[in-house]
């Protein structure tokens, strides 16, 4: 996911190491603030399916997030989707799947690029040497692109940013006042980051290995499992993965929950490729953030949200408005208030869907819809 709670540059180079917590919510004072959001190295597991479970980490606004993981259990072996931003998670992982089944883990698929999402895999390496790690071709090159952000170096220039933006006291760098959550948001970041520091000293990064185009058929012994790339969506490349026997689907941040990340992303695609994903015979989605969907209600109410972004954006550049314009105009104040309302969290969820979904999305599809399709995340 790409997080940018405060428009602020800190907050931008946040969103590329995505991942970890250290704020114990349950018991931190918040000084009268809204509740915040629980620690992302918390997890709980939930089974959805025979031999079929998912590691569910809590929503993914904080300062750094770590994505799910579904673990797949057939004859032979076990499959793995998606390994987290955290080593240390990714242990207690898989110390908990060795209880589940004494079988090796044979695959790890890697729904997309984002840290949140594989820096893990070096721990299911080193458990099962010879586990084979998949992922579309786009997956494996933007890893591999963003390797350097996954360095001790790397998070430690981030804390000396936030370090320094927290001794400018209760003031940002302009000289106006930060607002108390503000301030609370980085010192979340600071204590995130300072641990993820730590853990990134000893990690050994493990890419994916084995890469397909459109469909990959993976047997687990008798079991089935399809690996299939259905159109771009959140990232260029990404994965979903199927178990048809257990109906079950992982995928991956094409969906997350309480509400999209969208920046990077394909304005021009996700809503087409979303509804492939709707064609599938599920009984359990598991997002790549957020609970298990046991129907397909929220899915719906995704696809509903794009096209809605998409149409909004049209009338906007059919009224001659400018990117700007449309950016200021297009604030989807009712659909913050229907992803966000009634949550524990809601203010951080509030604050975090502005940031990390709406202004991305206004801006990818007015560009895309003005200049065609886009070719990069990163823009
Ligand atoms: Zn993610």
């Amino acid at each position: 996911m790409l997080l940018s709670l405060f428009a602020s540059r800190i907050s931008r180079r946040l969103s590329f190491v995505c991942s970890i917590a250290v704020v114990s919510t349950a018991t931190a004072d918040t000084g009268g603030l809204p509740n915040f959001p629980e620690d992302p190295q918390t997890h709980h597991w939930e089974k959805v399916g025979e031999g079929v479970y998912a590691f569910i980490s809590p929503p993914g606004i904080t300062p750094l997030v770590t994505g799910n993981s579904l673990v797949v259990i057939g004859d032979d072996g076990l499959l793995v989707v998606d390994s987290g931003q955290f080593p240390s998670l990714a242990r207690a992982e898989i110390a908990e799947i060795k209880k589940l089944s004494p079988l090796p883990v044979r695959y790890v698929v890697n729904t997309h690029w984002h840290p949140d999402h594989w820096v893990g895999n070096g721990e299911f390496r080193k458990a099962w040497p010879g586990v084979a790690i998949v992922s579309t071709r786009n997956t494996l090159a933007l890893a591999q692109a963003g390797a350097g952000e996954v360095t001790p170096a790397y998070a430690a220039a981030m804390l000396a940013s936030l370090d320094k933006a927290i001794a400018q006291g209760g003031k940002r760098r302009d000289g106006t006042p930060r607002p108390a959550q503000e301030i609370a948001y980085l010192d979340m970041a600071q204590a995130q980051l300072r641990k993820y520091h730590a853990e990134l000293e000893t990690v050994k990064l493990a890419f994916p290995d084995v890469v397909f185009t459109n469909e990959l058929d993976l047997y687990l012994g008798k079991r089935l499992v399809q690996v299939r790339f259905l159109g771009r969506a959140n990232t260029g490349g990404d994965a979903i993965v199927y178990v048809p026997d257990a109906k079950v689907l992982a995928a991956g941040d094409m969906l997350t929950g309480p509400f999209p990340y969208g920046g990077g992303s394909f304005y021009g695609e996700w809503p087409a490729t979303l509804r492939k994903l709707a064609a599938f015979d599920a009984i359990a989605i598991m997002p790549g953030h957020g609970e298990v969907q046991h129907d397909k209600a929220y899915l719906m109410r995704v696809i509903q949200l794009l096209d809605r972004v998409n149409a909004r954006v049209a009338a906007s550049i059919a009224a001659g408005e400018s990117l700007e314009q449309a950016q200021q105009k297009i604030t989807l104040a009712d659909e913050v208030v229907e992803f966000c309302g009634g949550l524990a969290f809601q203010d951080w969820c509030e604050r975090s869907f502005r940031g990390s979904f709406i202004a991305p999305a206004v801006t990818r599809s007015y560009r895309e819809q003005k200049e065609g399709p886009l070719t990069s995340e990163k823009d």
